[in-house]
């Protein structure tokens, strides 16, 4: 814990459980990213790719990753979803 990066947001984790929910490791840092969710399948073509802008929190020990869908994101991938019959 030598360096300290100030960054925008200072409560790192304070929404994420205390360990990674695959290898329960504490070796997990936090990312901005840019999701672009696609529907699976032929279909799926027709569909709007659906953009999330999230915050990542990715286990440096196992790979695990994992990030909330804002609720607006999460409606449009709910409703985009409706009729999609699997192929
Ligand atoms: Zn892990």
């Amino acid at each position: 814990m030598g360096k300290r990066e100030v960054e925008e947001q200072p409560q790192i984790l304070e929404i994420w459980p205390m360990f990674c929910k695959s290898c329960h490791s504490e070796n997990r840092r936090e990312f901005n990213g840019e999701v672009a969710i696609h529907f699976p399948g032929l279909k799926g073509l027709d569909k709007p790719t659906v953009f999330v802008f999230a915050k990542l929190l990715v286990c440096l020990d196992c790979s695990f990753a994992e990030f909330e869908v804002p609720e607006a994101e999460l409606r449009r991938l709910a409703e985009a979803g409706n009729g999609t019959s699997a192929a």
